[in-house]
């Protein structure tokens, strides 16, 4: 109701007889199909469904490519100068994503064309090595060899965090090491990553990298988003404590909350329980219609994602709502993949409550998108949360410790990338060795490539800062909520439809500098999280205590 006043506010008063305005309105409706025909088709070839609405995938390839070139025509034919300030602004969105996200012959972003041998290859464009390196995640690191099975990268991180015996530990680690040469070469100029990083800073000239982005999305400077990220890795080492681990012991040290709970966190419990934490917060996934693929098998993209596959929209002057798609692969339970899918669910509830015109039925920024996910997802390390939900509760330093040394490596990945995007010749073993062992505590290795684990540094390079930096807002928005709404640790009633009224329907609306100013009534700051962080000071917690669930999208 206040939605449909709000945006017949928004349009000009003549809207029906501004024939720039008609134009847009035509081309948007264009659109809305052109995004919901890329939506269905990236669902069937993530093997979901095969048809959708009556058709096959053969037939939605035709309606994208028709759509895609009558949205070129419509949008070629609107004057920028006659418009309105919000059609200016839709007409500049559909056209950007028109340029960087709907090219002209279809292609699945989760199935490259390229193979991982490809990235030997040096003639490759940077969408190419970006594609071969992705496929890399996808042959090799859910092909990953141990003790005669094979395990994906996301059940081996689990394992790393349960398996008792030193020695097993080491040897799982080890087990990912074709991963990390196929990512890093033999670790000189020619390594495929090195060669990457050149070519992904000459395609962000003049626009800016995914880092000047997620600074800009913030409202402060790229350089000032370094120093925020040292910042916080600094107040963490100073609480976390003193003793070195060996890198493939750091996910069992930080794991000592998610092993307590390994007995009630069996995977198949995964959905009923977070369909019951979304219902307390004020949000039923099963009346919103979420769609779930969650059974690991060859081939499934190696990242959890949480996609659209259809937007919203107003059909016969009624608003039909968005359908989702959460794929993941849960081979196995574990508190830290618990949290990740609770985490994909923040995602598919923030899709879900966008309402606006088809223009800007998307997320808005991905590092707000990131980091809004976690505003839920945090809660499953807290104490309260896990008495309700899981009938029994690690101690509050265990929890914590186990959700920040997680964050914190999202952290390290976030400095790491910063620092290499700045300057691309610069060693990433060594660079990634500097961070870990100073703020990290973790041994020197820089004879080994382990950085090379999150299929984002390759895929999408610059991206690890949406998670770094999105704990950042992560710790704001839960603060600015808290204050708002009191507790939600364990559910609020209120929760999802407050937080759909002052941060998420506007979609790309509203850009998110201005949307978080408006929501925090200040500048985005460190601070919530530095306190958080301190909440895992020595002292609170017993001796060697010291953990991580590992969030692995
Ligand atoms: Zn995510």
């Amino acid at each position: 109701m206040m939605l449909a006043a709000l945006l017949a506010l928004k349009l000009p008063a003549c809207a029906a007889e501004d024939p720039a305005s008609t134009r847009v309105a035509a081309a948007e409706a264009i659109y809305a199909d052109l995004a919901d025909s890329y939506g269905i088709l990236s669902t069937i070839d993530s093997d979901l469904f095969a048809t959708y609405q009556g058709k096959d995938r053969r037939a939605w390839e035709g309606v994208y490519r028709e759509k895609r070139s009558k949205l070129t025509t419509a949008l070629s034919q609107i004057s920028a100068s006659s418009l309105s300030r919000i059609d200016a602004r839709a007409v500049e969105v559909m056209n950007r994503h028109l340029r960087d996200d709907f090219p002209e012959q279809f292609s699945d972003q989760n199935a490259p064309p390229e193979h991982c041998h490809d990235a030997q290859r040096q003639d490759l464009s940077v969408e190419s090595l970006e594609g071969a390196l992705h496929s890399c995640f996808t042959e090799l690191a859910n092909n990953i060899e141990f003790e005669g099975k094979r395990v994906t990268r996301v059940s081996a991180l689990g394992m790393l965090e349960e398996i008792g015996e030193e020695a097993r530990r080491k040897k799982l680690f080890y087990a990912m090491e074709p991963l990390w040469n196929a990512v890093d070469g033999k670790h000189d100029a020619a390594s495929p990553y090195r060669r990457l990083l050149p070519l992904v800073v000459a395609a962000a000239e003049g626009q800016g990298t995914r880092v000047d982005a997620g600074a800009k999305t913030i409202g402060v400077s790229s350089q000032e988003v370094e120093r925020w990220l040292e910042q916080i890795l600094d107040a963490w080492r100073q609480a976390e404590g003193r003793e070195m681990v060996e890198p493939w012991n750091y996910f069992y040290r930080s794991g000592e909350a998610s092993r307590l709970l390994s007995g009630v966190t069996p995977k198949d419990s995964f959905v009923p329980v977070i369909q019951r934490y979304y219902r307390d917060l004020g949000a039923d996934l099963q009346e919103l219609g979420v769609l779930y693929d969650l059974e690991a098998r060859p081939g499934k993209a190696p990242l959890a994602y949480t996609d659209f596959v259809t937007r919203g929209r107003i059909v016969d002057g009624k608003w039909r709502p968005s359908v989702v798609h959460i794929s993941g692969s849960y081979a196995t339970g574990g508190l830290g993949l618990l949290n990740e899918l609770v985490h994909e669910n923040g995602h598919a509830v923030y899709e879900m409550a966008i309402h606006v015109r088809p223009a800007f039925m998307d997320v808005t920024a991905a590092l707000f998108d990131e980091a809004f996910a976690d505003v839920p997802s945090w809660n499953t390390y807290e104490p309260s949360w896990q008495r309700k939900y899981l009938g029994q509760a690690a101690p509050e330093a265990a929890s914590l410790r186990d959700l920040f040394s997680s964050v914190m490596l999202d952290v390290a990945w976030a400095l790491f990338e910063c620092r290499m995007l700045r300057s691309p010749s610069a060693d990433p073993n060594g660079v990634w060795t500097d961070i870990t062992s100073r703020y990290l505590h973790i041994v020197r290795h820089p004879e080994i490539s382990w950085w090379a684990m999150r299929g984002q540094l390759v895929e999408m390079p610059g991206y690890m800062v949406n998670y770094g930096l999105g704990s950042v807002l992560t710790a704001d928005i839960r603060q600015r909520t808290r204050e708002a709404l009191g507790a939600f640790e364990t559910g609020n009633p209120r929760w999802y439809s407050w937080t759909s009224e002052h941060l998420l329907r506007f979609g790309e609306e509203v850009d998110t500098p201005t949307l978080l100013r408006q929501f925090l009534g200040r500048p985005v700051s460190p601070q919530a999280l530095l306190d958080q962080i301190r909440r895992v000071a020595p002292g609170r917690g017993a001796p060697g205590t010291r953990h991580s669930g590992f969030k692995i999208e």
